[in-house]
C-alpha cells in the first residue's frame, strides 16, 4: 500500500532502497567527514572538497530528478542521508540540506523548464552550490517585511538591497532571492529569483564568526542595482512569499534530520565515553544517574526520528506537511540541545575542553532552535494549523 515508507501495524521499517542509501552515506561519513570535521570547525573552513565527493555520490543532487542529472530519490532517503552527514560535521549537514531543499526543490517545483534545464544539472552535479537568501537585517522571523526591490526594466529586474545570515553566502554560485516587486501588495507584492553569483551588482558582504556550524560560512549578500534577466524570475511576480513559506515547510525536514544527527552523535561520544571513563573504581555508564541520561537522550531521538520520517513520509506521498515538518522541527532541535548538554555533563570537565568531540557538538547544537524558523515560529505554524 505505501510505496516508499512500509508500514505494518506499528512496525515502521525503510525499504531496501533507503537502507542502502543510509548504509552508503554512513560509510562515506564515517570515512570522509568524521577526520575533518573538527579541523574544519576550528578554521571556519568550508568543506568544499567533501561537497565535490558528495556530488559524485549523488547527494546533491538527491531530490532532483534523474532527467536533470540528479540521483530523483525520494524525501525519506534525503532525509536520511542529512541525518547521516550531520552526525559527524553538521556543517556539511546544513550546507547540503540548503543546497538540495532551498535552492533546488523550489525550481523543481516551480520553475519553467528551461530554468530546470539550466540549473538543475548544474545543482546535481556540485558545479554550483546553492543558497536561500530571505532574511534581511529588519526582516527575519517576519520575512513578510522585507525591503529589497526589484524592478523591472526592459528585459531585466534590477534588484537592490541586503541579506543577511546567508548560508553558503561566500561560497553559492545559484541564489533563491526574494524581493519586492509591488510595495503596495504586502507578503504578496514579494516575488522570487534565481540568481547568479556573477551576476552585475550582487556583492558578498561581512561573514560572520559565530557559536558554532563554523565551516557552513554565513554572510550577507549585497545588492546594488543587481541585474536579474526577466527570465529569471521563479513562478509569476507575487509568488515569492508563498514559494519561500512553501520551500522552509521542506527546508524543516532537512533541519530537523540535522538536529537528529547531532543528538544522535551527543549520544555515540555519550554512551563510548561513559563505558571508558573511571570513577569510584568502575566505568561512569554503571551509575543510575549516567544510565538515565543514556536513556532520555535515546528515547527522545527515536521520537524525534520518526516525526521526522513521517514528514518526509507525507510529503513524498503529496499529502500536506507544514504541521509535521514544523513538530519534527521544533522536537527534533529541542532533542537535539537536550542531548548536548547532557553529553557535556557525562564527560564532566572533558567535556567542556576542545579535546572531546561533545564540545563542537554542544556549540552546533543551538542553531537548529533559531534558523528555518525559530522554535517559536514553528510553534505559530503548529498552532496555526489546528486553529484553521
Ligand atoms: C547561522 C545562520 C544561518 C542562517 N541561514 C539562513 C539562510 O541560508 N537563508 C536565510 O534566508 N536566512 C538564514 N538565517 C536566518 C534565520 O532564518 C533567522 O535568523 C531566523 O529566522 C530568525 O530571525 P531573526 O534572527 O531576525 O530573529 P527575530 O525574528 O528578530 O526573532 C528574535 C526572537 O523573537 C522571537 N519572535 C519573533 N517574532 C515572534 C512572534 N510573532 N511571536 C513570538 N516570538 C517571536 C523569535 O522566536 C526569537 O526568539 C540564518 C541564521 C543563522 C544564525
Amino acid at each position: 500500500m505505501f510505496k516508499n515508507f512500509i508500514r505494518t501495524s506499528m512496525k515502521l521499517e525503510l525499504n531496501d532502497q533507503q537502507k542502502m542509501i543510509q548504509k552508503m552515506v554512513r560509510e562515506f561519513a564515517e570515512k570522509e567527514i568524521a577526520p575533518i570535521a573538527a579541523e574544519l570547525d576550528e578554521k571556519a573552513e568550508y568543506p568544499t572538497k567533501t561537497l565535490q565527493k558528495m556530488a559524485k555520490l549523488g547527494l546533491l543532487g538527491i531530490i532532483i530528478p534523474t532527467e536533470y542529472g540528479g540521483a530523483g530519490l525520494d524525501t525519506i532517503s534525503y532525509a536520511i542521508a542529512i541525518e547521516e552527514i550531520s552526525r559527524k560535521c553538521a556543517s556539511t549537514g546544513v550546507v547540503s540540506s540548503v543546497h538540495n531543499s532551498l535552492t533546488a526543490w523550489p525550481i523543481i517545483k516551480y520553475g519553467t523548464d528551461d530554468q530546470k534545464k539550466k540549473y538543475l544539472p548544474i545543482l546535481a552535479k556540485g558545479e554550483k552550490i546553492g543558497a536561500f537568501a530571505g532574511t534581511e537585517p529588519n526582516a527575519g522571523s517576519d520575512l513578510g517585511a522585507m525591503q529589497t526591490t526589484a524592478v523591472l526594466k526592459g528585459n531585466k529586474y534590477i534588484i537592490n538591497g541586503d541579506k543577511t545570515f546567508i548560508t553558503s553566502g561566500p561560497e553559492a554560485g545559484i541564489i533563491i532571492v526574494f524581493a519586492v516587486t509591488d510595495k503596495e501588495a504586502g507578503a504578496k507584492g514579494i516575488s522570487a529569483f534565481i540568481v547568479e553569483s556573477d551576476f552585475k551588482g550582487y556583492k558578498v558582504g561581512s561573514i560572520f564568526e559565530k557559536l558554532g556550524i563554523n565551516a557552513s560560512k554565513t554572510s550577507e549578500l549585497i545588492f546594488e542595482e543587481m541585474e536579474v534577466p526577466k527570465e529569471n524570475l521563479l513562478g509569476k511576480e507575487g509568488d515569492g512569499f508563498k514559494i519561500a513559506l512553501s520551500t522552509l515547510d521542506g527546508g524543516r525536514i532537512g533541519i530537523a534530520c540535522q538536529a537528529v544527527g547531532i543528538a544522535q552523535a551527543a549520544l555515540d561520544e555519550s554512551i563510548e565515553y561513559s563505558k571508558q571513563r573511571q570513577q569510584f573504581g568502575k566505568p561512569i555508564a554503571k551509575f543510575q544517574a549516567i544510565q538515565w541520561m543514556i536513556a532520555e537522550m535515546a528515547t527522545r531521538i527515536e521520537a524525534s526520528r520518526f516525526l521526522t520520517l513521517n514528514a518526509a513520509y507525507k510529503k513524498d506521498i503529496g499529502e500536506r506537511y507544514g504541521k509535521e515538518a514544523a513538530m519534527a522541527k521544533l522536537f527534533a532541535s529541542e532533542t537535539a540541545m537536550e542531548c548536548v548538554i547532557k553529553g557535556v555533563q557525562i564527560h564532566g570537565g572533558y567535556g567542556y575542553t576542545k579535546e572531546y568531540t561533545i564540545e563542537r557538538l554542544f556549540r552546533d547544537a543551538k542553531i537548529t532552535e533559531i534558523y528555518e524558523g525559530t522554535s517559536e515560529v514553528q510553534k505559530m505554524v503548529i498552532a496555526g494549523s489546528l486553529l484553521r
